[in-house]
Order: C-alpha cells, then structure tokens, then sequence
C-alpha cells in the first residue's frame, strides 16, 4: 500500500526561540527527504516564527480546543493555531487526557473542529503498563481508537498514532512483535469502522524513537511512521529518524 512515511516531532512544552535554529536545520533534512513527510509539532508561541523557517517540514499544533471560539480562558482554537501557520494539529496525546482530563468524546471533537479550521490531524491511542501487563492492549486500545474517531475520518487528513503510556519518555518500548501486532490490530478496527479508505490511513509508533530504533520500527509493515518527543528536539537527534524512515521507504 502506498502510504507515505510521516515522521513528526512533538516538542511539547520545549522551545524558545533560540531553538528556531534546530527548526530551520529539522526542515534542511525533511527537504533532502522528500519521500518522507516531516513535521514538527510545536508550542504555539514559536508556530509563527517557526513557519517563515520551516523548509521541508510542516508546523503543527499540539492541541485545540473543540469549540470554535468562544469563552474559554487560557485556550486557542484550531483556526488561530491555523492562522498562526500550523498545517497539522495533535489530539488526544495521553498527556493531555491524563493531566487535562481529556475524553474520546472531546478528542473526536476537535479532531473535527480541527479539520473544519483546514488542518490535519494527528489522533493519539495507547495503553497504560497495567492494560498491557493484564494482556488487554489491543482490545483496550481499538476500543479507544473508535470511540475517539471523528465522524468522516479519512486518510487525507487523519493519521493515527499508537503511543503506549510507559513508552513515553522512559526509553522502554515494546517488543517489535508487540508493535507489529498492535498495528495490525488498529488496521482491522480502522477498516471496520471506514473500510477501504483504512488502507490509506497512516499508523505512526510514539514512544521512546529515536535513531537507534528508528528503522527495526519502521519496516514493520503497518508502522506508517513516528510521533517523536525528545528525539526530535535538536536536528542531530531528530536527523537519523527521518533518515531511517527514508531508508524503510527504500
Ligand atoms: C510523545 O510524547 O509523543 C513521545 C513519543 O515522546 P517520546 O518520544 O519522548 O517518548
């Protein structure tokens, strides 16, 4: 299946604008990669400047909020982060349904608002140790992937990325065999919920790539890609993931 590699970086709350150098280098490497498609998922306050360097990779937003506007303190909607220069959005990362309260309902939603506003949309899943010790993982987390699809999910603005909890940042991830099963497992709920259209939808693995398993991730055959944190945050860590994904495309 044709599907493109989509390597993503997610810098949560990192960044300054001394940083903006690293972006401008991310971008030098994603426009020598050109049969990968890279982005990088910034703070809001660096989406403007980050757009006027970004070279071959896309800016996108961590978040938004689902409502179109409106009186809501402290938040910013899809249209503004769109506005600012995002391409892309992330929803449901796990740690904004554990430190926000986030639920599939609200993840759906602005995964909707989100596309209305034109971007694209990145939908966080994945388990926590206790489901994945339990033997629960893939029920738990098809289970969470339908209740938080949006209505029309389709693979010119969808992509999904699996993200095991205890992978995050700790250097652990699964065993390839756990990933490849995964994903699998996410396909075949994707096609029973939107069909053919599945097919093209890419599954990114987050948790833990970086340039040393970067590429055993992604030749497993329905990882479509990474969401990256700590990884992506300079170019020379982030450089060898793009590139491995570029190596997996052949
Ligand atoms: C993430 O938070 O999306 C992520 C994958 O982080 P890390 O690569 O640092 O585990």
């Amino acid at each position: 299946m044709g599907r493109r590699k989509l390597v993503v970086g997610n810098w949560k709350m990192n960044g300054l604008l001394a940083q903006l150098d690293d972006v401008e280098a991310i971008g030098s490497v994603a426009a020598a990669h050109p049969a990968v498609e890279v982005g990088l998922c910034l703070p809001a306050t660096l989406i403007g400047a980050a757009d006027a360097r970004r070279g071959g990779a896309f800016i996108g937003a961590q978040d938004c909020h689902q409502n179109g506007n409106g009186a809501h303190t402290g938040c910013l909607s899809a249209a503004m982060l769109a506005q600012a220069g995002a391409s892309w959005t992330i929803v449901g990362h796990s740690e904004r349904r554990q430190d926000q309260a986030e639920t599939d309902a609200d993840v759906a939603a602005k995964a909707l608002t989100a596309k209305a506003a034109g971007l694209n949309v990145i939908l966080c899943v994945g388990e926590s140790l206790d489901v994945r010790d339990a033997g629960d993982a893939e029920a738990v987390v098809s289970a969470q992937l339908l209740a938080s699809l949006p209505q029309g999910a389709a693979a010119d603005w969808l992509a999904i990325a699996y993200e095991p909890i205890w992978a995050i940042g700790t250097g652990r991830i699964p065993t390839m065999e756990a990933v490849a099963t995964m994903h699998a497992a996410l396909r075949a709920e994707l096609v029973s919920r939107i069909g053919d259209e599945a097919q093209g939808m890419r599954i990114l693995y987050g948790g833990s790539m970086n340039g040393d398993n970067a590429a055993e991730l992604m030749a497993i055959a329905d990882v479509d890609g990474g969401l990256v944190g700590g990884a992506s945050l300079t170019a020379a860590k982030f450089a060898p993931v793009i590139a491995a994904a570029a190596a997996a495309v052949g």
